[in-house]
């Protein structure tokens, strides 16, 4: 049983004091902004979190279709009747969940105008459709992640939104953390994913490429991986680092023959 519930528990390392502020905000019932690059372990820390505190998490994947109805729910038809459905938000706000929406600034702007209510003094949620209003369970937590993107083809988001929110910045961890993480992850020897971090920072400092996004922590875990399995140390890097960063060919060749040098 103990060994079971061991297992569940989703592992993620600390960078900073954020598991002290995400507390603090669920104490407070203060809406949390994730803000940072994708595969930093925005998603990784709200299982945590929520696993730490006991509570149920629903997450939402924020894309540019998601509307305030995919949120808040819709009538259906089931058999002769229409019947009402409970969005992910409306039932965790009911039940006292946390809410997750992950890339927030995806959404359409209708979702926004939905959770205003919900992020200030107010905490409820109109329900347009049935003409009702919803009071949170006090147990419910709105979370939300945000790219802010400082390159180009990323969504903003307003600062009347943004300040609504306590805001954690995440960004890739220090190279002892990174290494630790790899290991955690993947279970490789430790001198291969040091070389795996150090090639992550040398390509991160690579500013002059242009890149829209750099190496993450998640495509190092992904060599980590493939190594550990048994693909060959080059040709993982290659296809799990280099090749998900750009189409440009020279770019492409360039990494491959800096990356060949370091491990
Ligand atoms: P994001 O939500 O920021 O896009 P994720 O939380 O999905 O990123 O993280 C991507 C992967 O990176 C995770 O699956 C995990 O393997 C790893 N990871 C990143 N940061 C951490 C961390 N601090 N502790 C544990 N794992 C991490």
């Amino acid at each position: 049983m103990l060994v079971d519930t061991l297992i569940n528990i989703p592992y993620y390392h600390a960078v900073g004091k954020e598991m002290d502020v995400f507390k603090q905000a669920y104490k407070n019932k203060i809406p949390i902004l994730l803000k940072g690059p994708t595969g930093t372990g925005k998603s990784r820390f709200i299982e945590y979190m929520a696993h730490q505190l006991d509570k149920k998490l629903i997450t939402i994947s924020c894309h540019e279709e998601t509307s305030s109805t995919d949120l808040i729910g819709r009538f259906i038809i089931k058999g002769a009747e229409t019947v009402w459905l409970d969005g992910p938000l409306t039932t965790a706000v009911k039940e006292g969940s946390i809410l997750y929406l992950d890339e927030v600034a995806e959404a359409r702007p209708d979702v926004i105008v939905a959770i205003h209510s919900l992020t200030d003094h107010r905490r409820e949620l109109f329900i347009d459709k049935l003409g009702v209003t919803v009071k949170a369970h006090e147990d419910f937590m709105l979370v939300a992640s945000f790219n802010p993107g400082y390159q180009r083809g990323f969504k903003e988001l307003k600062p009347s939104t943004r300040q609504r929110f306590i805001a954690v910045s995440f960004d890739y961890p220090e190279p002892k953390i990174e290494t630790e993480i790899l290991i955690n992850e993947t279970e490789i020897d430790s001198d291969t994913a040091k070389k795996l971090v150090t090639i992550g920072n040398k390509i991160r400092n690579l500013t002059e490429l242009g890149l829209t996004e750099t190496v993450s922590t998640r495509l190092l875990v992904d060599a980590a991986k493939i190594i550990h399995s048994g693909l060959p140390k080059r040709l993982s890097v290659h296809v799990a680092i280099v090749e998900p960063l750009t189409d440009d060919l020279q770019t492409i060749q360039a990494l491959k023959d800096l990356c060949d040098l370091m491990i």
